[in-house]
């Protein structure tokens, strides 16, 4: 699926104060209100919360099974605005899919290493990262952690280190490919997903993730400024499918950090689904503090508190994003 248009957009017409509801409720009484299943410290374990939750979540939904893709489907995770949503997207999408029986990899791709965090992986200086896939030339089958998260999830850590790469790729022979050739040498047939979480600049790591995938997936935060910089980040994908890797297809935007009591954010996604029509997910991704919390947890929101809004919106798109693949393979 392409853009529905071209890549200049204006905000016109979303300049006006968000505008608060006034009968709005705290977001943390939204979210405990709808908590359908204990939240996190009653005893239950984790993995059994988490699929307690994925039962329920089915249940509603009324379908048990989940489309698996026929090969590995590689999704780019990436804007180069910091703090859209990248990473949280990046690591509830891949725990959602993997409570449904995917089998994920999340390759983390951001010096900062939150998606790693999140999902449980320890990443001080000393372990083996992307740092070492990158400059080094390490075979990734070396690298990948499984998450205690859950079951089926793993991660490709990112540590500090990678900030240097980020320079010494420069120098390096083929620098724009050298993420593709390390998943191209890798077995990754047993993986469903390979979800890579970018970091906030369109440097050599987010190049490496846009020539590395095949989709890309673009979170935009329903903020004032949310259309602001995707010009750029979308002529560096149409240089990226001439000349690097003409596979790589904008596949998914995912509208995120949605305040439903604001007009603002009701205008911005107006207006990113006018640009972006069908590529932009129906989901929209709720502002929660559920969400936000889950990470210092070491978890996602899919675990730590898998009833709350956001987790149900991320399940949510991780279906959409399962079925939209049904329906173009079939
Ligand atoms: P990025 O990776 O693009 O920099 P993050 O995913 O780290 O962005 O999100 C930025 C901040 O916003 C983080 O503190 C995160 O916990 C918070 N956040 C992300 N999504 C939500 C949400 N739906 N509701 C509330 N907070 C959120
Ligand atoms: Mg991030």
């Amino acid at each position: 699926m392409e853009p529905s248009s071209g890549h200049a957009f204006s905000m016109q017409g979303t300049a006006e104060t968000a505008s608060v509801a006034p009968r709005m409720e705290t977001e943390q009484a939204v979210d405990s209100r709808e908590t359908l299943v204990p939240p996190p410290g009653t005893g239950e374990s984790t993995v059994a919360r988490a699929a307690a939750a994925a039962r329920q979540v089915m249940a509603q939904r009324g379908d048990n099974e989940w489309p698996r893709p026929a090969k590995t489907r590689v999704i780019t995770v990436a804007n180069q605005k910091g703090g859209v949503g990248k990473t949280t997207t990046s690591v509830n999408l891949a725990a959602a899919l993997a409570m449904h029986g995917a089998q994920v990899l999340v390759v983390d791709l951001d010096p900062q290493g939150n998606a790693s965090t999140a999902l449980g992986i320890d990443h001080h200086a000393d372990v083996p990262s992307m740092y070492h896939v990158l400059i080094e030339e390490r075979p990734l089958a070396e690298i990948v952690m499984a998450s205690p998260e859950l079951p089926n999830l793993y991660c490709a850590p990112a540590t500090l280190h990678l900030a240097g790469a980020e320079i010494e790729l420069v120098s390096k022979v083929a620098r724009e490919s050298r993420l593709r050739r390390a998943l191209d040498d890798y077995d990754k047939s047993r993986f469903d997903y390979v979800l890579i979480d970018c970091p906030p600049s369109l440097g050599l790591l987010t190049l490496n993730a846009l020539v590395g995938g095949d989709e890309l997936l673009i979170p935009i935060q329903c903020e004032y400024y949310a259309l602001e910089g995707l010009s750029q980040l979308l002529g560096t994908v149409d240089l990226v499918t001439s000349h690097l890797n003409p596979t790589l297809n904008v596949s998914t935007i995912l509208l995120t950090m949605y305040d439903a009591r604001t007009r603002l954010a009701a205008q911005v996604a107006e207006e990113v689904r006018s640009h972006f029509g069908e590529t932009v997910l129906k989901t929209l991704i709720p502002r929660s503090v559920r969400v936000s919390e889950a990470p210092s947890y070491g978890q996602s929101v899919m675990t730590y508190d898998p009833g709350s809004t956001g987790a149900l919106a991320y399940s949510e798109a991780a279906s959409e994003i399962a079925h939209r693949w049904a329906e173009v393979a079939s």
